[in-house]
């Protein structure tokens, strides 16, 4: 491969939902803790969330990814008032632009038990259709025992991995007790800031920096960990390279010695979880792409991009879809959204 290539990238954690969050009014409290920011924010957000504003706010995340060279999106959805069917709409808006996806539903017992049976059931539902996709948990301070022992069985019934956050924050440190014995190496563990050196949970931990500074949760110092390490976003777009550079740099905030290979580690790991994204192709605007110059080079970006072997993006601009289109329909489900908080 040239200098100024590589495979495609990989977030290991998105939202995709997200990408209509931004702009969004302010909440009527300002949180003053990581708990504050999930009810005041992103709860009352995703609650207000159907299928139409799904559909564009997944085509604009995944446009966003392959301009920013990532054609492989771990996903993790919730929306309590559109369930059924949400896991489709996601994985048909990245096929239209071209870019993978493995997503799941978030099951969460914060709605109730019907809640939690309605996303059980679409990760069931989606994963029976041939759905590239994993069982999502919210996370285990929503969950009872009862719905976790669930969401691990299906899992294990359909061959994939729990997709879940862990410790994210101080609220979620008994997660170590409860998923010790549910978890397995396939399960992807979102954060583990408050996750004890050697907790024994067993899975991927996704590493997520800009996330992790922008809720001041803490410092997650993933080389403590002997499970692997990958990275993710959290739903803050698809940035891989500018995420890289994030983990290096909290890295180097931590410890000094902080070498850019580690944080570049991380990225590659993703190619571990979507294997696929090792045979696409993304030239970019800087050579060569290794890991001492990214660290030191803020603006990289993706000039062409191939995936599956086709032409998904040429001179920085999406080939399969209109660009212009996809960002003026999300502008208006956001302003839908953004009129119902
Ligand atoms: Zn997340």
């Amino acid at each position: 491969m040239s200098p100024d290539s590589t495979p495609g990238l990989v977030c290991a954690h998105h939202h995709l939902y997200s990408a209509l969050a931004r702009g969004m009014p302010a909440p009527p409290e300002a949180p003053t803790t990581f708990l504050g920011v999930l009810e005041q924010i992103w709860w009352r957000l995703d609650t207000a969330l159907d299928l139409q504003m799904l559909e564009w706010a997944a085509k604009l995340g995944a446009l966003e990814a392959l301009e920013a060279g990532c054609t492989a999106i771990v996903d993790h959805h919730e929306s309590p008032n559109a369930i059924e069917g949400s896991l489709s709409v996601i994985a048909d808006a990245c096929t239209e632009v071209g870019v993978r996806v493995v997503t799941c539903y978030g099951v969460t017992d914060r709605h109730g038990p019907d809640g939690a049976r309605r996303g059980l059931a679409e990760n069931d539902r989606y994963l029976a259709a041939g759905g590239r996709g994993m069982v999502g948990v919210h996370a285990a301070f929503t969950c009872s025992d009862e719905t976790l022992a669930a969401a691990a069985e299906l899992a294990r019934r359909h061959g994939v991995g729990v997709h879940i956050h862990v410790a994210e924050g101080p609220d979620d440190a008994a997660a170590t007790r409860r998923l010790e014995g549910l978890s397995a190496d396939d399960w992807l563990l979102i954060h583990g800031v408050h996750l004890p050196d050697d907790h024994g949970v067993r899975g991927t931990i996704v590493h997520n920096p800009r996330s992790n500074m922008n809720n001041a949760v803490g410092y997650a110092r993933p080389v403590r960990f002997a499970n692997p390490v990958a990275l993710g976003t959290d739903g803050i777009g698809a940035d891989m390279v500018a995420e890289f550079q994030l983990a290096f740099v909290a890295g180097r905030a931590d410890d000094v010695t902080f070498s850019p290979d580690t944080a570049w580690s991380w990225l590659e790991r993703g190619w571990d979880l979507v294997p696929e994204a090792r045979s696409d192709r993304v030239r970019w605007s800087y050579s060569p792409m290794e890991p001492w110059h990214l660290a030191y080079t803020p603006t990289v970006r993706a000039i062409d991009v191939d995936i599956d072997g086709a032409a998904a993006l040429r001179d920085g601009v999406a080939t399969r879809v209109d660009a212009d289109e996809i960002r003026a329909r999300a502008a208006e489900q956001a302003a839908r959204l953004h009129a119902l908080l």
